[in-house]
């Protein structure tokens, strides 16, 4: 079974989630120096951990309470290598570079978490670190000012923008070029539709010099040294075009937007150039924003690379022996058992030849995720593949049951149905028979419709997909008494294929319902005693 499609079931609305003091520590690995707290500040964030569970081995940083149960799980796998990726001629040009230091954030509720391990692939002992010294001993340590976000920041996907290479007086330059990165965002598939399902925050730190260092190893006599803020750098590795930023330094910063899921940095240098791991990097070279596109398909929606330029040593992967391919690829070649089949038409042969006539089609095109043999792609072109191409509908489709993956970082589920707007805002309200009474709850709007129904008492009302979120309802003399009234909403995204939109969450809210008589509600109202 395709793992992103195991989220099934529903998912009650209970309100918005409040906000708990957590800890924020930035903290790095290297070989030589093991882990290291570099940075520890106390910060506000909407944390709702529910699912405990006793901890088992993991390559993921676990947090455990002291009882050996595990509160959560911070994954690292954006964190290990910095991809060095951009336009190539018919794929993309790519190059994987291991970190030799691990650099990584973990937020946890005050008090709650008392020991901390790291990857079995870093530490195949997962040797337990009391995160109690970890925080005592972090080299660097604030407490921050508390700013509520506006609206409902627990209920959205949180992309942070930060910029490098700003001076103080480039604030607009910098607000310009977030500007054009959400602009530009908004016009690939799936962000466009979904563009209301993210948060955009930015925040400006000012650097001292303008631009970004470029070493004399790529740049020859042109080779600049400039001190910004966060020690933006071409030429990592003696890649010219490979661009880095510090990551202790940048997460550090990011703890006064505590609740990001994901760090974007935008470099203020035209020369052109990028990286993606932890967070993507690029200049603001008219190019460079198209390896932001391609490595959010990375870091948020868990895609492959779809390119077949060797990397020898990047873990394998297989559908059929485990552990399994991305959502987009697979060395699966059974038509019937590869998991984007519902996509393939019967008259597109399996393999699907490399040629124009398919290039429009999902198929199972032969060269994927470093291998030129053994793994396939859907698409024959795709932006995994290609930085100038649109993502396949396979890639589309992660997208969407990725932003119903719960939970993210500060572990709050992204809801279909706005905590905190449902009217009325009492859930046990009171009406009188034959006055119509109305009900409704703003939803999280994608570009198409969403599928809503209405119930009362389990029998279902209404059901439209034209997104009607607001309900009237009149209730007669024998209908005196408690009524339950329940909106359900699922998105049934045209980005999913029919087969598998009911695979995608259903979200509901519910009203116990007083009904009485006509009557009743005057004279609690002492309607008699007005004048
Ligand atoms: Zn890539």
């Amino acid at each position: 079974m395709y793992k992103l499609f195991l989220l099934v079931g529903c998912l009650i609305v209970t309100g918005r989630a409040t906000a708990f003091k957590a800890d924020y520590l930035v903290l790095s690995w290297t070989a030589q120096s093991g882990l290291v707290a570099e940075y520890h500040a106390v910060v506000d964030l909407p944390i709702d951990f529910k699912n405990k569970a006793s901890a088992v081995p993991s390559d993921n940083v676990q947090l455990l309470a002291s009882d050996g149960i595990l509160i959560d799980e911070v994954s690292l796998k954006n964190q290990l290598i910095t991809r060095a990726e951009y336009h190539g001629h018919e794929q993309l040009d790519g190059q994987l570079l291991l970190n030799e230091e691990i650099v990584f954030v973990v937020r946890a509720p005050r008090g709650m978490v008392k020991q901390l391990s790291l990857p079995i692939s870093v530490d195949k002992n997962q040797t337990r670190f009391d995160f109690s010294n970890l925080v005592r001993n972090a080299r660097y340590k604030a407490v921050l000012p508390t700013q509520p976000a506006a609206g409902n920041p627990d209920n959205r996907v949180n992309l942070l923008v930060m910029g490098d290479g700003y001076t103080a007086n480039q604030e607009n330059d910098f607000n310009a070029d977030v500007d054009s990165i959400i602009a530009y965002m908004q016009t690939f598939e799936p962000y466009q539709s979904y563009s209301e399902f993210i948060s955009f925050d930015r925040q400006f730190t000012a650097s001292n010099q303008p631009g970004a260092d470029k070493p004399a190893a790529c740049f020859g006599n042109d080779a600049v040294t400039v001190d910004t803020a966060f020690d933006a750098s071409y030429c990592i590795a003696s890649i010219r075009r490979l661009l880095t930023v510090n990551s202790s330094k940048i997460y550090t910063a990011a703890a006064a937007s505590p609740d990001w899921n994901e760090i974007i940095v935008i470099v203020n240098d035209t020369e052109y150039g990028g990286s993606g791991g932890s967070f993507s990097t690029f200049s603001t070279h008219a190019s460079a924003n198209d390896i932001f596109i391609h490595e959010y398909g990375h870091s948020f929606t868990d895609l492959a690379d779809e390119y077949d330029s060797a990397y020898p040593g990047f873990p394998a992967c297989s559908d059929i022996n485990g552990p399994s391919c991305e959502a987009n690829v697979t060395d699966e070649t059974n038509r019937n058992n590869i998991k984007w089949s519902h996509l393939i038409e019967p008259s597109t042969p399996v393999p699907t030849p490399e040629t124009s006539q398919y290039n429009t089609v999902i198929g199972l095109f032969e060269g994927a995720r470093y291998q030129e043999l053994g793994r396939y792609r859907p698409k024959n072109f795709c932006n995994m593949r290609s930085l100038s191409y649109d993502f396949c509908a396979v890639c589309q489709a992660a997208y969407v049951f990725k932003l119903y993956q719960v939970p993210y970082a500060q572990g709050s589920p992204l809801s279909l149905l706005e905590p905190g707007t449902a009217s009325p805002a009492d859930t046990t309200p009171t009406t009188m028979v034959a006055v119509p009474m109305t009900f409704s709850v703003d939803t999280l709007q994608p570009s198409h419709h969403l599928d809503v129904s209405w119930w009362v008492n389990g029998v279902q009302q209404t059901s439209n997909s034209d997104g009607q979120i607001s309900q009237s309802f009149v209730f007669q003399p024998n209908q005196v008494g408690q009524q339950n009234i329940k909106i359900k909403v699922q998105d049934h995204s045209p980005m999913v294929h029919s087969s598998r939109q009911a695979e995608l969450p259903e979200f509901e809210f519910q009203w116990q319902l007083n009904v009485v008589p006509f009557n009743d509600l005057i004279f609690a109202d002492d309607f008699e005693q007005l004048p």
